[in-house]
């Protein structure tokens, strides 16, 4: 299952093109040029409340048990005022500002410094010097793909500090959780404004630059494509899978360390939720060189959205669960502890097989077997930035016959699972399927606009021929 790289750009089949129309077509695919009111409307819902979402979830579970009613009711009964909650809330401390700081220090040294080495002895795994896909500039960027490294490393460091060393308590995160949310979002906000200066001022590829004249939605979506400090940080691979997805198996052990701590045990539906979303991490950093090829790296420019987001809004809106289980320790029955592991599990298996069939299928041009039998495709064409045309292919079969995203299917049932580790107290556990079908179905809206303007007709015919897009029959 390990992912490789797709064909090269310099092999696949081009040819220069004198169309005066394809100028038009060029310039569409990636992300907007121009912004409409309700994207501008968005964009400014999500810079003002995102960051408030946030804080009133971890507030929630730090002075209301969890429970998202209670400070609504408390604020609207006048039973407290808004400065009491923030009067109660910890501050910044010199503790956690050192923390987080040797946290994303030690995560950039081990992406710089540390060339990797688990591709030499791993088999069929992917990692070293690859490349991404073609930007709509041509460009074709290298990335030294080591997550997998840093994870280990990492994991193996906070076990021997935490647990053999005894040099800070496993619960170190949980302890230092708020503290340490206001470094995420400075840093959030700092990596974001630095990356819109960076973008007017001195862009690694000024042909991959977007700017729309609006100033909230170049800040949120960004400017530059790939922004990078020399040959090798790149800014979008270091912030959406470093420090954020290394640290969300850290917070999950800190949270199970927690109920340790409180209760004298871990109880299955933590267990469950480390697990799962264990096997979510290490998938992330196992395929990381096909990650190269997804959306995030392939589409978004680096903006607050993953800028902060990266920071923020992942690491402590993705463990609520872990945290919901530190304040109540859900001890599920026998047969709903199996009934969530193969929901997790089947969610799993379609959200890998589904990317791999599309990674198998784009690697070998086509020329491997889905489900036994050679896969079916429609052709399709796009045009670079300097017009020179590129050829792809759309996969008909296999799970990519069932349904246009039916990876994001198996991804919301394994972030369903999670959710119903937690059992049904209280609906705080339950943002994030929430979130997630929001943002995947968004998502693929977005992916299908962007696909439209790339491959135009071709993408008609596809659409045609795998007419759902999530659920087949119904979405
Ligand atoms: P996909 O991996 O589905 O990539 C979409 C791209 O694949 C399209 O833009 C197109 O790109 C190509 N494509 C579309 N249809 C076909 C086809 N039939 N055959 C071949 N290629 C096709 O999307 P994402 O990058 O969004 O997601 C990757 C994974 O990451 C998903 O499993 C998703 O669930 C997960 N994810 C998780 C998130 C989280 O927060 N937990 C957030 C986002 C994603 P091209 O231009 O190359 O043709």
């Amino acid at each position: 299952m390990g992912a490789q790289q797709e064909k090269k750009p310099s092999e696949e089949r081009k040819h220069k093109s004198t169309q005066n129309n394809t100028q038009t077509s060029q310039v569409q695919w990636g992300r907007a040029w121009e912004v409409d009111w309700f994207s501008l409307a968005s964009v400014l819902f999500l810079l003002m409340f995102a960051p408030l979402i946030v804080y009133y979830f971890i507030m929630s579970c730090d002075q209301y048990q969890c429970s998202l009613m209670n400070p609504l009711i408390d604020l609207l009964t006048r039973n407290k005022h808004l400065s009491d909650i923030w009067n109660k809330t910890p501050m910044l401390t010199y503790k956690a500002a050192g923390i987080y700081a040797l946290w994303v220090t030690f995560q950039v040294v081990l992406y710089i410094c540390l060339p990797d080495f688990c591709h030499k002895f791993l088999p069929r795994y992917v990692g070293g010097v690859q490349e991404g896909a073609v930007t709509p500039a041509g460009i074709v960027n290298k990335y030294e793909i080591n997550g997998l490294q840093a994870w280990i490393f990492t994991h193996v460091l906070w076990f021997a500090n935490a647990y053999y060393f005894h040099y800070f308590s496993p619960t170190i995160i949980f302890d230092n959780w708020i503290p340490l949310m206001w470094c995420a979002n400075i840093l959030g906000y700092a990596v974001s404004t630095f990356a819109m200066i960076k973008g007017y001022f001195f862009p690694t590829n000024p042909k991959d630059c977007k700017f729309t004249g609006n100033f909230f939605y170049d800040y949120m979506m960004g400017i530059e494509f790939n922004p990078r400090i020399g040959k090798w940080f790149d800014f979008k691979l270091f912030f959406n899978g470093r420090p954020g997805i290394v640290a969300w198996t850290l917070i999950n052990l800190s949270y199970a360390a927690k109920q340790q701590e409180l209760y004298g045990q871990v109880t299955n539906s933590m267990i469950l939720v480390n697990v799962l979303q264990g096997i979510y991490v290490l998938d992330f950093f196992w395929n990381e060189a096909w990650y190269l090829k997804t959306i995030d790296i392939c589409h978004d420019h680096f903006g607050w959205y993953l800028g902060w987001g990266d920071c923020v809004w992942l690491p402590y809106l993705y463990t609520l669960q872990g945290l919901y289980l530190v304040y109540h320790p859900v001890q599920l029955g026998t047969a709903n502890a199996i009934g969530i592991l193969i929901l997790g599990f089947i969610g799993y298996y379609i959200f890998r097989m589904t990317n791999h069939q599309k990674d198998l299928f784009r690697r070998t041009n086509g020329n491997c077997k889905i489900w036994g039998k050679k896969p079916e495709y429609i052709e399709c064409s796009y045009m670079s930035v300097e017009g020179t045309k590129y050829y792809s292919k759309l996969m008909t079969s296999g799970f990519w016959g069932w349904a246009r995203h039916f990876n994001y299917t198996g991804d919301l049932m394994g972030s369903l699972a999670y959710c119903l580790a937690c059992g049904f107290e209280h609906i705080l556990p339950y943002f994030y399927i929430v979130y997630m079908t929001i943002l995947l179905t968004h998502r693929c809206i977005r992916d299908e606009h962007r696909c439209l303007s790339k491959y135009g007709k071709d993408w008609k015919r596809y659409t045609a021929a795998v007419p759902y897009r999530l659920l087949p029959g119904v979405f």
